[in-house]
């Protein structure tokens, strides 16, 4: 997955244009669609704002621009004015690197004649909500018989500002060689029916849904190279956080920050792509439960995890590119829950919170690590341990056989026992510190479900 903009068969021209906009890595939209794009494919694309999806039709429309053909060659539909014209000025950002491509908008709300009189003078890529389309189109000032690519921004926004017919009548005008790509953020009947009617063999290219990054609180704090590692435990321990995750780029690093936090008194796991299935599941249930304060993980050990929303996501390093900045700090804020994510970054990384503001279009503050205050670790234990019980679900272990046991068996409160996760041949159970000793030894000693099981600590 190191595609990047210089693997594309693009000029470059264009490659240094993309360096000068501080393009330095693909989003994954970009990643997904671009190749497809410039091979001619027609895509249905899944991207929300903000993953750099203009570019990700956009480079591939520009390459395939003849400037010599005074033509309109490219068409992007939009459901409003304000989309047509950001995506018109992104893809004349992205024109930079060869002069002489027109770009025009054509949307309403505006007196027609200019348009014209720009039509009159020719356009390569026009950008325009479908009314004012259709308009240009009937009174004979736009001609669509050369496009050969064209987009649909957002497409789902255009049916549901019931633009389905306009769009059907606009794409009626232009060659069945075109290319077609549709981008939308759902999938309607609609859509489907737009697909099938317009496109040919189409590739889906889905990016997982981004979260709305309102509800978080974004930090960023610079720091040197060589004081990363006091300079996570210093926020650590100035916000007394007791759950969350540490993301770190590489599986060396991830077990080096693990390392270090343990032998500072925190509470860490390392969570990476070389553990073996079982070990996995072990760290991920003890994070879970509690029994462990923070999880320290890298991106590819991280996806697709489930885990419960976390108050503090905290990127030991910038990741790699904004989707999976996105990704990473989406799993604090959920659903309506305020989150903070901190990232820590080094004076050579400072081009890379510069790219997050304009990816995310807005300012985002970063302080120095001095700031936070140095304050001693409070080395405080997890409140819960987790045990490990040789029976599972193939014992027909239910968690409330498991409960039963340990309020009968040990004496011990149903409310000091916390989550209990029965898996196939085992099961976890959570409980707190101080109640563990006493729980193990008496489920030793005694039965679950009138069986025989050994139980012990995870460690
Ligand atoms: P969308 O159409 O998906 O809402 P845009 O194409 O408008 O996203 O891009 C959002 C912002 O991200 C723009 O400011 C754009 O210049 C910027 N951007 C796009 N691609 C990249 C990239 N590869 N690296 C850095 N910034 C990018
Ligand atoms: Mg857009």
């Amino acid at each position: 997955m190191s595609l990047s903009f210089a693997d594309l068969p693009i000029p470059a021209a264009q490659l240094e244009n993309l360096q000068a906009l501080g393009y330095v890595q693909m989003t994954d939209i970009q990643r997904a669609a671009l190749p497809l794009a410039m091979a001619g494919m027609d895509l249905i694309a899944q991207a929300k704002t903000g993953s750099g999806k203009t570019a990700a039709f956009g480079i591939a429309m520009l390459d395939k621009i003849d400037p010599k053909t005074l033509a309109v060659q490219g068409l992007v539909i939009c459901p409003t004015r304000e989309l047509s014209t950001q995506v018109a000025e992104e893809l004349r950002r992205l024109a930079r690197f060869q002069p002489n491509v027109k770009i025009v908008v054509l949307c309403g709300g505006v007196p027609m004649r200019p348009q014209i009189s720009t039509l009159e003078h020719g356009a390569h890529i026009v950008v325009g909500t479908p009314g004012r389309l259709k308009d240009h189109i009937l009174k004979g000032h736009l001609q669509l018989d050369q496009v050969h690519t064209l987009v649909l921004d957002e497409a789902d926004r255009m049916l549901e500002m019931g633009f389905k017919q306009e769009m059907v009548e606009i794409i009626g005008y232009t060659p069945n060689t075109r290319q077609t790509s549709l981008f939308s953020a759902t999938f309607p009947d609609d859509i489907e029916y737009i697909s099938r009617r317009f496109q040919k063999n189409p590739r889906q290219v889905t990016v997982e849904v981004q979260h709305d990054l309102e509800t978080i609180d974004q930090q960023f704090y610079l720091c040197h190279h060589k004081d990363k590692l006091p300079s996570l435990a210093r926020l650590l321990a100035y916000n007394d956080f007791e759950h969350g995750m540490i993301f770190c780029n590489t599986k060396a690093l991830a077990q080096e920050v693990t390392d270090y936090l343990n032998d500072k008194g925190f509470s860490a796991l390392a969570l990476h792509g070389d553990m073996e299935q079982r070990e996995r599941d072990q760290i991920l249930i003890r994070f879970k439960h509690h029994s462990v304060h923070f999880l320290v993980a890298t991106d590819v050990a991280a996806r697709g995890l489930d885990i419960e929303a976390l108050p503090v996501v905290i990127n030991y390093e910038f990741p790699r590119n904004h989707e999976t900045y996105v990704h990473r700090i989406g799993r604090t804020g959920r659903a309506g829950m305020e989150g903070i994510a901190m990232t820590l970054f080094t004076e050579k990384e400072r081009y890379k919170l510069d790219n997050l503001c304009a990816v995310q279009d807005q300012v985002l503050q970063y302080e120095s690590i001095d700031t936070v205050p140095q304050v001693r670790n409070p080395q405080r234990l997890p409140e819960y341990i987790t045990l490990y019980i040789s029976g599972g679900r193939k014992d027909k272990v239910r968690r409330g056989d498991v409960l039963g046991a340990i309020v009968q068996e040990a004496g011990i409160d149903a409310s000091l026992v916390g989550k209990i996760d029965v898996v196939e041949h085992s099961t976890y159970v959570a409980v707190e510190r101080d109640a563990a000793r006493q729980v193990v030894s008496a489920l030793n000693q005694g039965k679950i479900k009138g069986r025989k099981f050994k139980v012990g600590r995870v460690e």
